[in-house]
């Protein structure tokens, strides 16, 4: 198996990782409560619910 010449330079890292992140999908998901978009296993930021719980106060 090849091995890296040398040490790759933090910024090179970096640079990599910011280019694969970038088209990374973000899990996105209908909030069950208010139908506002919402990040998947993450309580929505409209209306603070959770798994069909009150998990967050809401923000107003
Ligand atoms: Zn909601």
């Amino acid at each position: 198996m090849a091995v890296p010449y040398g040490r790759k330079s933090r910024a090179k890292s970096r640079m990599q990782r910011a280019a694969n992140m970038k088209y990374a999908p973000k899990a996105f998901v209908v909030c069950g409560h208010c139908q506002a978009p919402k990040m998947s296993h993450y309580a929505c930021g409209q209306c603070g619910a959770y798994a069909g719980r009150q998990a967050r106060p809401v923000a107003e």
